[in-house]
């Protein structure tokens, strides 16, 4: 079978990182017709817009999509044009292990931990107020008229809203994941104690959804500044983290500095039809061209597709063949060396080619 997907290799690193992990995929034998379009830098070079309906056009008819990262321009007064695809394809579902590697220098060991973060609204919904202009006085007037609350007047306002809908999807979506992947225990991560009405209903609705999987799957609740220090001194006592948007972001960067950091933290987008897969680290413009970055983020959020597109066995050999080129831990990049500056380390690349290799013994 032929699976037809659409490849956005992004900016900065995203060239690099995008090619090694298309090469390493087409290694596992699955059949894909990659369709390849533009988004960010050198979508706005060419086509004059940062994300061009051509490209939601051609995930919306491919259903599936590997993306690289893509810089979001300071001072364009655009906000992010991640954000802006999983918005307008509505990938409710922001999926992303953290898994530890042996091999790979970290603190910890044995991590096993998957965050479910919300991506469709919470602060990232990008409903802002900017200081000064008439629309925010007029917010905070009548917001004063509501509450009897003040607010100075020379305040930016962001809006953080949060839905039953959204919030019994993304909790639905985090419990059958749990099942689906035999895993024990969803643990609801909040600020219910402070926002009441927002991280309130989101911590409502997850008790009720989680009432139709007990004797299933444990429920949990964490307040998220305690959930940051449990993470750090207990993190083994964790399994899946359901979280809203806002604190999905952070939490997932701090499970990727448990496992070793971001070079191999994968992660997935995910609608009711729809799913765009990519790395959790962004472009990292500093190291663009240079050959230099680990792949194995891209390339195994490249397995997440695959097992998404149910092709299970590939999944498994790309997964163990990244495995036992870390635990060798020679052909594999600076960020996974001892010492950053030893001079073994090999480029994107030839990790890449390093782990093609493996697959072909495999
Ligand atoms: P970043 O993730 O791009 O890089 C931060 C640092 O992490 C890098 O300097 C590097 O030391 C390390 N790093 C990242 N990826 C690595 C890899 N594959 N291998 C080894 N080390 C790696 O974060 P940033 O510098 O804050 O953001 C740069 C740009 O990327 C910004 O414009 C940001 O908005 C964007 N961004 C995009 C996405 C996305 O496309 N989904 C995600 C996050 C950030």
């Amino acid at each position: 079978m032929v699976h037809k997907i659409t490849l956005i290799p992004g900016d900065g690193i995203g060239y690099e990182v995008s090619l090694a992990a298309r090469r390493c995929i087409e290694a596992t034998g699955v059949n894909i017709e990659w369709e390849n379009v533009l988004a960010g830098s050198d979508a706005l070079d060419k086509t004059g817009e940062l994300l061009p309906q051509s490209a939601l056009d051609s995930i919306k008819k491919n259903k599936v999509a590997l993306k690289g990262p893509i810089t979001t321009p300071i001072g364009t007064g655009f906000r992010s044009v991640n954000v802006a695809i999983r918005q307008a394809l509505d990938l409710y579902a922001c999926l992303r292990p953290a898994k530890s590697y042996l091999g790979v220098n970290s603190r910890f060991k044995d991590i096993d931990l998957v965050i479910v973060r919300e991506n469709s609204e919470d602060l990232y919904a990008g409903i802002e107020f900017e200081e000064g202009k008439p629309e925010t006085k007029n917010l905070i007037a009548q917001i004063q008229k509501d509450t009897k609350r003040l607010i100075r007047r020379d305040s930016g306002i962001s809006i953080k809203p949060i839905s039953k809908f959204a919030s019994e999807r993304i909790v639905k979506f985090a419990f059958e994941y749990a099942l689906k992947n035999k895993r024990k225990k969803v643990t609801c991560v909040h600020k219910a104690n402070i926002m009441k009405f927002t991280d309130g209903l989101f911590l409502k609705v997850a008790r009720e959804v989680a009432q139709k999987y007990a004797g299933k799957i444990i429920f949990e609740e964490a307040i998220v500044d305690n959930m940051c220090m449990q993470l750090v001194q207990k993190p083994h006592n964790y399994d899946v983290l359901v979280l809203p948007n806002l604190y999905g972001d952070i939490i997932s960067d701090l499970c990727a500095g448990l496992i070793g950091g971001l070079g191999i933290a994968p992660g997935a987008n995910i609608g009711a039809e729809l799913a765009v897969f990519e790395a959790v680290h962004g472009s990292a413009p500093k190291y663009k061209g240079k050959n230099r970055v680990n792949p194995t983020a891209m390339i195994l959020s490249g397995a997440l597709m695959l097992r998404y597109i149910n092709e299970e066995k590939a999944a498994d050999s790309l997964e163990e063949a990244v495995k036992q080129v870390i635990a060798e831990g020679k052909s594999v990049t600076y960020d996974l060396k001892a010492d950053p500056l030893d001079p073994g380390a090999v480029g994107t690349a030839q990790m890449a080619d390093a782990i093609i290799d493996k697959l072909k013994r495999i």
